[in-house]
Formats: structure tokens, C-alpha cells, sequence
């Protein structure tokens, strides 16, 4: 379905509470933030944090309110040092029976190593763009899945939770536009294999509010057993309007980052992803739950940046939140 604005006349006030009450009725009351600054954020710094620096970001995290963290990914520690510790990261990461901690896994190796380290949770990643999966994972995608399929069998038998992600696909760096067909294909293989969540992640930051509600709304006609989420970077400063066209189309699951850390290492110009401060005082701001505390993610971010040594991408720890009012006599 969708909305029609009327053309060729002011709009009346019908037409004003009519657009109104279309964006309320198709907003969610409550959102999940699966939060990534740990996996992709740190990925992307030139500094490594120490296993304990990452343990006490983890704490913060948790601490703010955050159930779903994407706490590091078992790729080849030569490739990403910055995640070379996620044996030891496991055994520090603060227990909590109530969150959820997923490693990324790339591969059969990485499924054996997370399996050993004691994660419950995997992220599976392959690329729409056969050419991203190739710099990225050094696989075809038809190979990237054959093994897929065998991590997603090992995952089962262990009585492992799976997701799905599916890399560039708003657009790719290498090859532009990425149609439909080559995301349906990709769904199609995780469905085979038995999952029924979905992550379309806009690796670098190529979509647009109109292409994501479209898309958005396509793919959850076509597979009602999948509940879908999106993964935004804010390389073109589209994060948070790509997270408002989402939700309008039933969308309740986003990743967002600390700070708004992150990119990839393997695709040009990737960008930051949303920032999770900025992203949850969008959602407060606008009467959707996330279930976290922004005053705790503000602190938290800004202890992240001190620990990385550089300004990071957000907004809220600079500016503030909305109704932090201000001394007028401070104004000279
Ligand atoms: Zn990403």
C-alpha cells in the first residue's frame, strides 16, 4: 500500500491530520538495538583496545540498557588484529542472563572458534555485490553459502541461534545498484538453512529513505516468516531517515553504534554507522521504546572517545539532548 499526497491545491487540515495520523499509526511502540561499536566499530579504528578496555565498554553498554550486542567477530586475527582477542574477550564480557551476545562468523573456521568460546548467538555475513564478497570474505558468494550452510548445520546441532546478514545490499561500491533479485536470492539460501532473521545491511551507506521503505515492504510481503532488520551506516548522512522509513514499514531491529564508530575495512569511503546516542534520542524523542538510558550512552560515548584518542562521529555527546536547558545569561 501506499500514500498518495494530494497535487495542485494547498493541503486542507483533512489532509494535514490524514498524513499525520498515517505517520503515527505506522510507528512502532518499541524498538531493538543490536548494538555493533565492539564488532564494526572497532573493526575500523587504527587503535586496538586492550581486551580489559573492551570489557569495561562492554559493562557501559550493558549498564545503559542495551540486550543485544555484537560483541566481536572470529575472522582471521591477521586480517582484523583489532578483533584478535575474541577467545579472550568472551571470558571477560560481563555475564548477564539477559543479553544477548553474538560473535560474527565468516566462515566454518570462525563457527569452531565461537562454538569453543562459548557464543549462543551467531551473525552470518555474505555480500549481495559478488564482487564486495570477494574483497571482503575472499569467497564467491555461491561458496560464501556452501559454507554458510555448513556453519548455519554445526549452529543447529549445537542448538546455536543464527541471524543473517546480507552485506552492500542498498548498493555496492564496485558495482552500484544491487537489485532485488540478488537480496532474494541470498534470503532464499538463509531460509534453506533454516533462519528466520534477517539483517539487510547498507554497507556503505548507499540507500536512501524511499529505496529502504520500498524494499523494506517488498520483502516482508514475500517472506512473512522473516522478521527483518537493517544495519545503516551514516556515510551520507542518511542513517536516521533510512531507521524512520523502516519502521513505517514494520521494521523494529536496528544495529547502531557507540559514538558512531565503525566501517569497513574492505570497501572505500564506508563511513560510521548510526550512532546509538542519537539514534535512541530519535525514538525517545518520538515516544519508541529501546529500553536503554541516553544519559548513561552519552557518558559512555564520550568515555569511548577519550579511549580511541579522536572525535567521534555522534551528535548527542556534543550538543546535548533536546531539553537540557541552557542559562540564558550564559549568552553574551
Ligand atoms: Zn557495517
Amino acid at each position: 500500500m501506499g500514500f498518495t499526497p494530494r497535487v495542485g491545491s494547498s493541503p486542507s487540515s483533512g489532509t494535514i491530520f490524514f498524513v499525520w495520523s498515517w505517520l503515527v499509526v505506522h510507528l512502532p511502540s518499541s524498538v531493538t538495538i543490536v548494538e555493533v561499536s565492539l564488532r564494526d566499530g572497532l573493526q575500523d579504528e587504527h587503535t586496538t583496545l586492550s581486551t580489559a578496555d573492551k570489557a569495561a565498554l562492554c559493562r557501559d553498554l550493558v549498564g545503559a540498557g542495551l540486550r543485544y550486542i555484537e560483541a566481536t567477530s572470529f575472522v582471521r586475527p591477521d586480517l582484523v588484529p583489532q578483533l584478535a582477542d575474541a577467545e579472550e574477550l568472551a571470558e571477560h564480557i560481563p555475564a548477564a542472563s539477559d543479553v544477548v551476545y553474538a560473535a560474527l562468523i565468516p566462515n566454518l573456521k570462525g563457527a569452531e572458534r565461537a562454538l569453543r568460546s562459548g557464543f549462543r548467538t551467531w551473525h552470518l555475513l555474505v555480500s549481495a555485490s559478488e564482487t564486495h564478497n570477494w574483497v571482503n570474505i575472499r569467497r564467491t558468494v555461491s561458496q560464501s553459502l556452501d559454507e554458510l550452510g555448513q556453519v548455519a548445520a554445526i549452529a543447529a546441532q549445537a542448538g546455536v541461534a543464527l541471524a543473517g546478514y546480507i552485506g552492500t545490499a542498498f548498493g555496492c561500491p564496485f558495482e552500484g545498484h544491487i537489485s532485488l533479485t540478488k537480496v532474494r536470492r541470498l534470503i532464499d539460501a538463509y531460509a534453506g538453512m533454516g533462519l528466520n532473521h534477517i539483517t539487510l545491511a547498507d554497507t556503505t551507506g548507499m540507500a536512501n529513505p524511499r529505496q529502504v521503505y520500498e524494499t523494506a515492504m517488498s520483502l516482508q510481503e514475500a517472506y512473512p516468516a522473516v522478521v527483518f532488520g537493517m544495519h545503516f551506516h551514516n556515510t551520507r548522512d542518511l542513517g536516521l531517515a533510512n531507521v524512520l522509513a523502516a519502521m513505517q514499514a514494520g521494521v523494529t531491529r536496528f544495529d547502531a553504534s557507540l559514538g558512531g564508530i565503525g566501517g569497513c575495512p574492505f570497501a572505500p569511503a564506508a563511513g560510521g554507522n548510526i550512532a546509538t546516542e542519537d539514534l535512541v534520542n530519535m525514538l525517545s524523542e518520538m515516544g519508541i521504546d529501546t529500553g536503554t538510558d541516553l544519559d548513561r550512552l552519552i557518558d559512555a560515548s564520550r568515555r569511548l572517545e577519550s579511549l580511541l584518542g579522536h572525535e567521534l562521529p555522534s551528535r548527542l555527546p556534543k550538543v546535548g539532548k533536546a531539553y537540557d536547558l541552557h542559562d540564558p545569561a550564559e549568552i553574551r
